[in-house]
């Protein structure tokens, strides 16, 4: 049995990134960094937007806290002078380029991504290169490069409905996740060749570990992102993008839900679904569950970057346009009603 000062004790457990304990930030100086924060949002007339994986003060001082496929849109609709990214650099890019003439600044931009790095623009179009039939679907995890390479991109939140609106006459071509790829293969049923790309922080998950925390905790539900592989996704009770985790947890009768996804998620779900406990599922290795890129943000990056409007996200104008095109796209299929998707 858990009570009220066992879920308080978990909110403000230290939080372990690589070998170091990372405490969280103390009252006063997220107190008067907030405040500076804010003064510095009015000012400029910025909008922050945050990956629901960001360290929990960038959460707290968000404007909206999402998955991709929420903070794109919100940064479609914004009317901001200035987005204040915090997430990794290809989102932060997939923002610039639905706002080209928008100043778009991220707390580092040396945070990237082990799928983006998977995928190098190069050796995709000699892929594509190989079959002239090929209808290219990206999920948004990957350069600015490879979107323009794209005829269309995916969220984990809208894959499945995308990939059920692709022509039926092309060879699907899926990048640069195998594992969610895979994912929606099975829910469509449509082949698709799939590029040899993982996050390296969802494979770290295995069946075994997942079966003894089920051993543990025998009533949980056992909620995985689909970038897990297929043996963690074969336990799982629901696999789903992180937001879709909120609306499960919150309908969800259990007291206690497992979740396989990045920690920054916990934070969001503590938030949102008060009176439940959120179990972290462990790993082989590492028990932390950690993205070291979406770590790298920091609430004294942010203040620095909204200081300084540095680092920005500057792309060639030819980029910026074609890379544009599979994103509308996406958001267009992801806007139609379900039964009118196809
Ligand atoms: S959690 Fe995985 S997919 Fe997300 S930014 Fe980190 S490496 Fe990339």
């Amino acid at each position: 049995m858990h009570d009220a000062a066992e879920t308080q004790a978990r909110a403000a457990r230290p939080i372990r990134f690589d070998d170091s304990v990372r405490q969280p930030m103390p009252p006063e100086r997220f107190d008067s960094l907030s405040q500076e924060i804010l003064a510095l949002k009015r000012k400029l007339n910025a909008v922050i937007l945050a990956h629901n994986y960001q360290v929990p003060e960038i959460q707290d001082v968000a404007d909206f806290v999402g998955d991709s496929l929420g903070l794109a849109q919100q940064a479609a609709k914004t009317e901001a002078s200035v987005i204040v990214f915090c997430g990794v650099h290809f989102m932060a890019e997939t923002a610039k380029i639905l706002n080209p003439k928008k100043t778009v600044i991220l707390p580092d931009r040396d945070a990237g991504c082990s799928l983006e790095e998977s995928c190098p623009a190069a050796k995709l179009k000699a892929l594509q290169d190989t079959n002239p039939n090929f209808w290219t679907i990206a999920y948004i995890n990957c350069s600015a490069e490879v979107k323009a390479l794209a005829d269309v991109i995916v969220t984990s939140g809208n894959a499945v409905k995308i990939v059920n609106a692709a022509p039926k006459d092309r060879d699907l071509l899926f990048v640069p996740d195998e594992n969610l790829g895979a994912w929606v293969m099975e829910q469509t049923k449509r082949p698709m060749t799939l590029w040899k790309g993982n996050c390296y922080v969802h494979v770290e998950w295995t069946h075994a570990a997942l079966t003894r925390i089920r051993q543990k905790y025998p009533n949980a539900p056992i909620v995985a992102h689909p970038e897990c592989p297929k043996a963690v996704r074969m336990l799982a009770d629901e696999v789903c993008s992180t937001e879709k985790m909120v609306a499960y947890c919150r309908q969800s009768p259990a007291r206690e839900i497992v979740i396989a996804t990045e920690a920054g998620m916990l934070h969001r779900l503590e938030k949102e679904c008060p009176g439940k406990i959120f179990i972290p599922a462990p790993t082989d290795k590492c028990a932390c569950n950690e993205c070291r890129f979406m770590k790298m943000n920091t609430l004294e990056k942010l203040h620095d970057c909204m200081l300084n409007l540095s680092p920005q996200v500057e792309l060639p104008a030819a980029l910026l346009e074609r890379a544009r095109l599979p994103i509308e796209r996406m958001l267009e299929i992801s806007a139609r009603p379900v039964d009118n998707a196809g």
